[in-house]
């Protein structure tokens, strides 16, 4: 009996593997309609390697048909309905036409592993999503998992967790930072974490199965690539998925991000580049569009008015405007520099802060009175016409939010970092002139009333050099590569 399991689209149209209980594997290409040409070739063993377009249950049934007994008509029922019945026996036409129109369901699949260590994995995830689906409508399948809360156990799925408590204990969070660089110290604490989780990865590769990974997570380059190798070695993976990094961060970046085994890693700027070197990668593994930021940003910036943007927004038209931030999660003196600012500033000045998801702080400064404007919101998902409508913005040095502010053609106020992978964003923002740094309330106040006042031209300058520093397209040109990669991988495989 001659059933189909497995299928496949590219750019152009359907290219579709049928793969047959009798050993032959026939393709089909179809150009969104009727399927115009097919061929057979020998295929050794007809086993199971794509289900992309199942469901869940689906795809269970199919893989225990597969690894019990090579069960092909099992899985042809999971894969297009209905058993074939006798007269469908061998490949004709309208057999594999019906075929066809069940895997234009099926899409090439790219899947991003990130974690929600602070607000700007999530963003760079969601940046590569949207640039995704503006690019590409849907032909793409784009998923992001965190493999580490979703698909792993105690104390592993705590991770997050574990991130914010670190991070509020600057000493410990710079003891962990350090003490994990050395490739023989994380070599030998990958392994460990692998021979636990290897399982859950491994099913969560299968449920997926992507053409291409990306990563947007220093935690999420060597587990997930010894358990795909591992997959590989024995056998469970028939096609090779691509692997490739996306760095979040602008300079000082953790070596667990580098991963001489990927196929390609996209950083920021030269510095991080260099890096890359440093830790093994080939000069070819490495390309430099810019920070991913969301494709919001890039549109916004081609065609901004901030005084209609600003009415929208319910803020006042004409009021100068700082935003005051702390990260996804509102860290850092965010009160304290509020009330600075409310006193310093002038009354006919404005102050948007963006307390992310730190409801408390929100709470606190929607009960307070202020001397100034202040408008006080949760975690917002319209960053970008936020900044859009600033004049400055008032941060920590997230590398997200500097992305975004320069994008904006925002001058920064860095007010404090958390240590290590933060750090050297304060000397880029200084040396680059487009903003200042101080971790002093009083100060800082001081700082923005000046380019409020009587710096205000130097805050031009400072704009105009954000801006040409800003790299709005990053995320598109990161995106356009993936997707090429995908593609060719995709054509790779058929041929
Ligand atoms: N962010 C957001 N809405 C909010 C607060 C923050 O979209 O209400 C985004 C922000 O635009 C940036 C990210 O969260 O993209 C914060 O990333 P960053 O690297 O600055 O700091 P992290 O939170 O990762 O420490």
């Amino acid at each position: 009996m001659n059933n189909v399991i497995d299928g496949k689209l590219d750019v152009h149209g359907a290219i579709i593997t049928a793969t047959a209980s009798g050993q032959k594997l026939r393709l089909g290409w179809v150009n969104h309609g009727p399927l115009n040409k097919t061929s057979t070739t020998s295929f050794p063993n007809g086993r199971l390697h794509r289900l992309g377009s199942l469901n869940s249950s689906a795809k269970a049934q199919a893989r225990r048909a597969s690894a019990s007994s090579h069960s092909n008509s099992a899985i042809a029922c999971s894969a297009v309905g209905p058993p074939p019945s006798e007269e469908t026996e061998s490949f004709d036409d309208s057999h594999t036409r019906q075929l066809a129109d069940s895997l234009q369901m099926d899409k090439l699949s790219i899947l991003c592993l990130s974690s929600d260590t602070g607000g700007g994995h999530r963003a760079s995830a969601q940046a590569l999503y949207d640039c995704c689906v503006t690019l590409y409508g849907n032909e793409f399948s784009f998923n992001t998992v965190d493999l580490w809360t979703n698909h792993s156990p105690w104390p592993f799925c705590n991770m997050p967790k574990s991130y914010f408590f670190l991070v509020k204990h600057p000493w410990l969070w710079r003891l962990n930072f350090r003490c994990s660089e050395p490739n023989f110290i994380h070599e030998f604490m990958f392994s460990g974490y692998e021979a636990i989780v290897e399982r859950r990865f491994r099913q969560a590769f299968l449920d997926y199965t992507p053409q291409l990974i990306v990563s947007v997570h220093p935690l999420m380059q060597h587990v997930p690539i010894k358990v795909l190798k591992r997959m590989r070695n024995n056998r469970s993976l028939e096609q090779r998925i691509l692997f490739t990094t996306v760095v979040t961060d602008l300079t000082r970046c953790h070596s667990t991000w580098f991963h001489p085994g990927v196929d390609k890693c996209f950083v920021a700027n030269d510095v991080v580049a260099r890096q890359a070197e440093r830790r093994g990668l080939g000069h070819s593994q490495i390309t430099c569009h810019g920070l991913p930021i969301r494709p919001a940003f890039s549109l916004i910036s081609k065609n901004i008015d901030k005084y209609e943007l600003r009415l929208r927004l319910g803020l006042d038209t004409l009021a100068s405007t700082v935003m005051l931030i702390g990260g996804g999660e509102g860290m850092g003196k965010i009160a304290t520099i509020a009330e600075a600012l409310s006193h310093r500033l002038s009354s006919s000045d404005q102050l948007i802060v963006v307390c992310g998801r730190n409801q408390s702080l929100e709470n606190d400064l929607k009960n307070r009175k202020w001397k100034i404007k202040v408008a006080v919101k949760g975690f917002i998902n319209n960053m970008a016409e936020y900044m859009s409508c600033c004049d400055c913005v008032i941060t920590k040095a997230g590398p997200g939010t500097i992305a975004e502010a320069l994008t904006c053609g925002l001058p920064i106020v860095l007010n404090g970092c958390i240590p290590c992978q933060e750090e050297g964003n304060i000397p880029y923002v200084l040396d680059n002139d487009v903003g200042a740094y101080s971790e002093e309330p009083e100060q800082i106040a001081e700082i923005v009333s000046q380019w409020f006042g009587p710096s205000k031209i130097r805050l031009g300058l400072m704009s105009e050099r954000a801006r040409q520093l800003g790299r709005p397209e990053a995320t598109f040109d990161i995106v356009r590569d993936l997707a090429n990669m995908v593609r060719g991988s995709a054509v790779a495989e058929c041929t």
